[in-house]
This record gives structure tokens, sequence and C-alpha cells, in this order.
């Protein structure tokens, strides 16, 4: 996590991890995709929490993931937006199902994690179509993304 930023106008809004979301937002930091999975049921977990819903078994396993997935909606970004987000536009956020069956959001990225300023036409952005994960930098702070592949 990064507040060195702290400008309103060029600064972009991060995550503020907790009890429950540090070892995410670390195994993403270290290029690793972590979803808790439940040493009971075997269900995976998202949100992050402490105990699994289903049967309220605690300390669910940090499990890292391969980050697979597929388009499950998707939306273009446009202006009006936070002004740290003015010269990005239009860009796409993507919800993405993991293989796994847990969804997640995050930008549409280049193999690289770089964001893809466009409305997604050109890249031929639709629901089903295979993503991977990356990691993109914003203001200092890695996010998951994806990348179509
Ligand atoms: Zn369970």
């Amino acid at each position: 996590m990064s507040d060195a930023n702290l400008d309103p106008k060029t600064a972009f809004p991060v995550p503020v991890a907790d009890a429950d979301t540090q070892p995410f937002w670390d195994g993403v930091a270290r290029g690793e995709l972590l979803i808790q999975r439940c040493g009971s049921c075997g269900a995976w977990l998202w949100q992050p929490r402490p105990i699994c819903p289903r049967g309220q078994t605690p300390g669910p396993t940090w499990t890292r993931v391969s980050g697979d997935g597929r388009v499950a909606s998707w939306v273009v970004m446009r202006p009006p937006t936070l002004p740290a987000y003015a010269d990005k536009v239009p860009f796409v956020v993507l919800l993405v199902e993991l293989d796994e069956g847990v969804r997640l959001l995050g930008y549409l990225v280049d193999g690289d994690g770089a964001m893809l300023e466009t409305d997604g036409a050109a890249e031929g952005v639709a629901i089903g179509r295979r993503v991977a994960v990356r990691y993109h930098d914003q203001g200092g702070t890695r996010l998951p993304s994806f990348t179509l592949v």
C-alpha cells in the first residue's frame, strides 16, 4: 500500500487492507493471486473472511490460484472520472470469474500489466472471453488486473 501521493488531483484510490484482506494484498505485491478455501467443505471464498459461511468453519486457507478465468461482465469508464484518471479514459473494468468460481474486478491491461486506453472494441472484449491475471502498478500499489488471452 502506498500513501505517498495524497494530492487528490493525482492520487488514485488504493485498497486499504485489514486483518481479513492483508494476506491477499501481500500476495498481490509478490505477484501471487491468493484466494481463501475452506478446509472443511472446499468452497472458494470471496470476499476474504475469517469463517466459511457454509459450515461456519474458521480459518480458511489462503491458496494460490492461476488467475485464469473468463469475462463475466465489463464496463467502459468514461469522463467524468476522478481527476487521477482524466488522462486514462476510456478504459475497461472487467468483472472476471476465475476458474475457481470467484469473481474479481480488475482493469483490462496488456500482457505486461499496463492499463489500456480503450473502449474494448479493438481488443474484442466480450462476456466469456478468456483472461489471465496480470499486475498493474497504480500509484505504487500493485492491483490484480486482467489481460485477454
Ligand atoms: Zn466451508
